[in-house]
């Protein structure tokens, strides 16, 4: 604080009414390394980020002095301490800084500069291989051919890789040919995680399941009671994880969510890898096919009351990627439930921040 070093025993009884005044002995100024001392009944000039002079314990703001050439009068009694920063007053020597598995956002990166330290030890971010298979898959830049769609999943999912922590890498697309789809998984298996998507379904031209086998991954599970994403594989090589994404574009994104998630946060050393889940409400009755528990796409905001409500997207169908563009919530819809009214309570698992766009801090303060 801008103002004057002093002991506050000195001042006891100031007030606007009766000022105590001091003799002006000298200043600390911030970066000083050595100031001079005080002594009783003197004051010293001192500016923010001074050291605090031996003999002083407390600072009083220059807003409660008058001086006259080295007089300085004071109108309060400062209490002990008032306006300084002890040392270690943050943070002990000694004590822990951040513990392992804590994400380095700028908060750390603050803490850590303001600890001298430049370098420190992190988990290396998973690289986790994309293949796309289908032979009716183009790529981006290539023009559309009759029967043909972009490779928009690999897009999707390079990005959710990213927003995860992992490191995507983009495979070249493989046509629906056993010998082209084990090639290409086995150089995906280079990676701490392989993700494929397409072809782990029941038809004729559904190869991946196969190609895993050819290349001796483990299976672990095939199919889940999930809705979208029923054809899920699941298996291990070695340390690392290689799924079988459902290629309709929204049950390779919530699978991704559910399954491939929570295992890049895991090998990031998060202790909690799962997405927060939260109560919310219904915005308005919605009905789901009952047997598989249903994740279901919306926006959540938050009332006035503070409840969470749930604006469901009309379009659930797993082709529907605007139903996932502008999404922030999975809304679970249980398997065993299939009509559900507006207000009804449901969980959510939160994919992004659920405050709305009303919301500021600002709003009602009182300095405009
Ligand atoms: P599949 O799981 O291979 O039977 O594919 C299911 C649906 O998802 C089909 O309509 C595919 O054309 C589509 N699809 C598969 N892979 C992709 C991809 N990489 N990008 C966009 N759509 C895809
Ligand atoms: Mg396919």
């Amino acid at each position: 604080m801008d103002g004057y070093a002093v002991r506050a025993a000195d001042l006891a009884g100031a007030s606007a009414d009766s000022p105590k005044t001091l003799p002006l002995v000298g200043e600390s100024r911030a970066g000083e390394a050595a100031p001079p001392a005080l002594e009783a009944g003197q004051t010293l000039r001192i500016f923010t980020g001074a050291p605090l002079p031996a003999g002083a314990d407390a600072v009083v703001m220059q807003e409660d002095t008058s001086r006259e050439g080295d007089a300085v009068s004071f109108r309060l009694a400062p209490s002990a301490d008032a306006h300084v920063r002890k040392r270690g007053e943050d943070l002990q020597a000694g004590a822990p800084i951040l513990g392992p598995g804590t994400v380095i956002g700028p908060g750390e990166i603050g803490l850590l500069a303001s600890q001298g330290h430049a370098a420190l030890t992190v988990y290396r971010r998973p690289r986790v291989a994309i293949l796309s298979t289908g032979d009716e898959l183009r790529d981006i830049s290539d023009p559309p051919r009759p029967g043909s769609i972009v490779n928009s999943n690999a897009y999707a999912l390079a990005a959710q890789v990213e927003e995860a922590g992992g490191e995507p890498w983009i495979l070249p697309i493989v046509p629906d040919v056993l010998d082209e789809v084990v090639a290409q998984v086995r150089a995906g298996l280079s990676a701490d995680v392989l993700v494929t998507i397409g072809g782990v379904s029941v038809g004729d031209y559904d190869l991946v399941r196969k190609a895993f086998d050819a290349v001796g991954v483990e299976p672990q599970f095939w199919k889940v009671a999930m809705k979208p994403g029923k054809p899920l594989s699941f298996g291990v090589f070695g340390e690392r994880l290689v799924v079988g994404l459902p290629g309709n574009p929204v049950s390779a994104m919530v699978t991704f969510e559910v399954f491939v998630r929570p295992g890049i946060r895991r090998m990031l050393g998060d202790p909690a890898p799962f997405r927060a889940s939260a109560e919310v409400a219904l915005a308005a009755a919605h009905s789901h096919k009952t047997g598989r528990t249903e994740l279901a796409r919306a926006r959540l905001v938050r009332d006035e009351q503070g409840q969470l409500i749930a604006h469901l997207h009309a379009r659930q169908g797993s082709g529907n990627l605007t139903s996932v563009s502008g999404a922030n919530a999975l809304v679970i819809l249980p398997p065993d439930q299939a009509s559900f009214s507006a207000g009804d309570k449901l969980r959510a698992l939160l994919l992004g921040d659920p405050r709305g766009s009303e919301w500021s801090p600002f709003a009602h303060g009182s300095n405009g």
